[in-house]
């Protein structure tokens, strides 16, 4: 798209008709949906749906910052039943939405439970590995499993990730090889994967700094006329993941800027897992994230993040409004983090245990995991279950076997090409080091 053609900035969240259009346009709406009886036709978030609890609302914020301040109080009853859009209950039956149709056939369904499954397990192992000295620390993943695997089945092979530190299961989903997102926190490495045979970044640990990343990435792709064209080979979109604490720093607000003043082919999707470390997000903001989006004039959208479903065709969605031309998208994914923030921090010292127990009753596997148990032989989630301990016991192996790469390495990648002095210090540093073989 060109710069100069960029549509004028909205004001409101995409109408129904326009996302609905929009949703037709990336895919047809799902038979499933309209056939199978079991799909509520509500139109809206059911009542029935359990909502969290536990989070504090405004009027606890008005105290001095505290454990009692952090822990207490409740949202009004309407919010806490706000979960966004949802396209599969807490108890695995499908649910109807005005504007977005499940995407995923039956088979894709299997691939998301069983990915889901995968992460879960490899994330367990990982935090097992920490725990015995084989990493410097582990970022649990647990509870956003939904929130990643299907928001990554969304990406087109053109798209690109950057992602924050815990999108383990945005990684395993994607195909990188499981102990190569483990290399960074065995702190033997400055990175792990090959980013251009996976279009997906390396993490970045200084929060919200690869929301500028993905937008200046963006705006190449705009220079490269990669967006907007119709041509589904050539047109891209950056998918970029930022946490609820993130959404307070600086860099991703220029990066909000950035996007829209552009229309930069970003979707910047907000896993709000109730706590940026011990601060719960509604201290860090008085309405939900989503609606940040109104103030920079481009689409926000709050999610159900515990609904894979609804996470695949919402991103879908948005990747497709992206590399139409149609400028960036917000979306808030609205899940849990079911583990501590890492290994280094204790979680029970602030996460009550009411909301913890509300979340497990939401938990992304076990619901469509109900979804599936209609058709599926029970035999078929053994076989899930042992596969992914197996896997899980190859990454172990493979871990314990990850081998620090030359020192020298250190200097390697710092520019295009080698200077004079970077090649100076590599060698004295080489030599240095040698001096003690
Ligand atoms: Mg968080």
């Amino acid at each position: 798209m060109d710069v100069a053609q960029r549509p004028e900035p909205i004001s409101e969240r995409p109408t129904a008709r326009s996302a609905s259009a929009a949703v037709a346009a990336v895919a047809p709406p799902s038979p499933a949906a309209a056939a199978d009886p079991a799909v509520r036709t509500t139109g809206t978030v059911p009542g029935t749906v359990p909502a969290p609890a536990g989070h504090p609302g405004r009027a606890a914020q008005a105290g001095p910052p505290g454990p009692s301040s952090q822990s207490g109080g409740a949202r009004p009853a309407g919010e806490l039943a706000d979960v966004g859009i949802q396209l599969l209950a807490p108890d695995g039956t499908r649910v109807s939405d005005p504007r977005f149709t499940a995407l995923a056939d039956h088979d894709l369904c299997r691939e998301f439970y069983a990915s889901m499954v995968l992460a879960r397990r490899l994330d367990e192992e990982a935090t097992a590995l920490q725990r015995q000295g084989e990493l410097v620390l582990w970022i649990p993943c647990r509870g956003q499993e939904a929130a990643q695997v299907g928001s990554a089945q969304a990406v087109g092979p053109r798209d690109f990730i950057f992602p924050s530190y815990r999108e383990h299961a945005v990684a395993w989903h994607r195909g990188i090889p499981a102990a190569e997102v483990l290399r960074l926190l065995r702190g033997i490495s400055h990175d792990g994967w090959d980013t251009h045979a996976h279009n997906m970044a390396n993490y970045t640990i200084v929060l919200a700094s690869q929301t500028l990343h993905a937008v200046g990435y963006g705006m190449g792709v705009l220079l490269d006329g990669a967006v907007g064209t119709g041509d589904p080979e050539r047109d891209t979109a950056v998918l970029v993941y930022l946490g609820d604490g993130a959404m307070s720093q600086g860099d991703a607000n220029e990066a909000f800027v950035w996007a829209a003043s552009f229309g930069a082919p970003v979707v910047f999707l907000c896993q709000n897992n109730g706590w940026a470390i011990s601060t719960p997000t509604s201290r860090q903001s008085p309405v939900r994230l989503s609606r940040r989006a109104d103030g920079f004039g481009f689409p926000g959208l709050r999610v159900d993040g515990n609904d894979v479903l609804a996470m695949h065709a919402v991103t879908s969605w948005a990747l497709a409004h992206a590399r139409s031309g149609g400028g960036p998208v917000l979306i808030e994914a609205s899940t849990y983090r079911m583990a501590p923030h890492t290994t280094s921090d204790d979680a029970t010292r602030y996460q009550p245990a009411d909301e913890v127990a509300s979340w497990a009753a939401r938990d992304p596997i076990e619901r469509l995991r109900r979804m599936l148990a209609r058709d599926v032989p029970a035999g078929w989630f053994d076989e899930v279950r042992t596969g992914a301990d197996d896997a899980a016991a190859d990454l172990r192996r493979a871990c314990l076997a990850l081998d620090p790469p030359p020192a020298a390495t250190l200097f390697g990648h710092v520019s295009a090409e080698e200077t004079p002095d970077q090649r100076a210090q590599r060698e004295w540093f080489t030599a240095y080091r040698d001096s003690f073989l």
